[in-house]
């Protein structure tokens, strides 16, 4: 069978696509792995609707909302690679299988890579966090520290007191006199001491300890990780993308349409600012365009 539309990654984007091709009558195949971005957060904020919950539960009502439409089926399964083959696209999986679809929508989201400092890991999402909109709120007018990893943390740690009093810890590094002024001008505390670990129980945060062996006491820390595509189909197929401060974007136009004729993108691989409700916009987005491409070519 020749699917409609081949969703690479059931998540909130793909996920939010597949939804509207089903209730356009279309046929869609879901390929997911499972390992959605915030899997590692107890909590979601700032989807209506959903504010605070479990993120996990929310993707669960998503998907049995999805599958009770009769066009579309599921597969977890890890899709490898993606060929044009005249018209269509074969997506090759993990199991060894293929499968075949008149347009690709790739929603394979992206991977933090997070710095490499004892105690950090484990408190990915619930006491060291990257979007103050989405867990600031929770520790209003608590202590926060923002870690030193790019020219990207002077921006964020400048931003950061608007949700409580902030040290920036440059970790060893430096920074400029104008942004250490403006820094100044926030209220934000420099700390320049290079960080060992990070203190707390459980995935509590209690304190950054330095290398010279004084413990600040903060309770969240903010970091803004680099991050990575979770596949390579994108630039296999030709895709163009671009580099974002952060990670690799692929470039899509207003539509969600890649350069590559037949192929959509959308959610976090597609652009800077990642948000559940940015991702469910840019899926339904590319639904609409694929269906439109599906009935009048293109
Ligand atoms: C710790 C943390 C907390 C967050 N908290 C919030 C919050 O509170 N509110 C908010 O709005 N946003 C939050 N976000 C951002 C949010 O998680 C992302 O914006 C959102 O998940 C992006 O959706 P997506 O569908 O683009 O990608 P993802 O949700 O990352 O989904 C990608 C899907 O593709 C699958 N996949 C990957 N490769 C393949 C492959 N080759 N084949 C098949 N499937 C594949 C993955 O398993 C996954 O299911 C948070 C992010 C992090 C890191």
């Amino acid at each position: 069978m020749t699917f409609d539309t081949i969703i690479v990654g059931g998540s909130f984007a793909g996920l939010s696509a597949a939804l509207y091709l089903a209730r356009a009558r279309r046929s869609v195949l879901v390929l997911d792995t499972g390992a959605p971005r915030n899997r590692f957060a107890a909590a979601s904020h700032g989807f209506f609707a959903q504010d605070g919950s479990d993120p996990k539960a929310m993707l669960e009502i998503m998907r049995a909302q999805v599958a009770a439409y009769p066009t579309v089926q599921f597969r977890d399964l890890k899709a490898l690679n993606a060929t044009r083959k005249e018209d269509r696209f074969r997506v090759t999986l993990e199991n060894g299988g293929a499968v075949t679809g008149a347009k690709l929508l790739l929603a394979f989201g992206v991977s933090d890579i997070l710095p490499d400092l004892p105690g950090l890991a484990e408190r990915w999402g619930r006491t060291v966090i990257h979007c103050p909109y989405c867990h600031g709120y929770e520790f209003n007018d608590e202590r926060f520290g923002v870690l030193n990893l790019s020219p990207m943390s002077a921006h964020q740690a400048t931003l950061i007191p608007e949700w409580g009093p902030t040290t920036f810890f440059l970790n060893g590094g430096t920074i400029e006199p104008d942004v250490a002024a403006k820094l100044d001008e926030r209220g934000v505390t420099i700390e320049p001491e290079p960080v060992d670990c990070l203190v707390g129980e459980g995935t509590s945060l209690s304190a950054i300890r330095l290398r010279n062996g004084v413990e600040q006491p903060i309770d969240a820390l903010f970091v803004g990780p680099r991050n990575r595509f979770n596949s390579d189909i994108a630039e296999r197929l030709g895709c163009a993308v671009e580099e974002g401060p952060l990670g690799s974007v692929v470039t899509v136009d207003e539509m969600k349409a890649t350069n590559v004729a037949g192929v959509y993108a959308a959610g976090d691989i597609t652009r800077m600012g990642h948000t559940i409700t940015f991702a469910c916009a840019d899926g339904v987005m590319a639904a609409l365009a694929i269906h439109r491409s599906l009935v009048f070519g293109g």
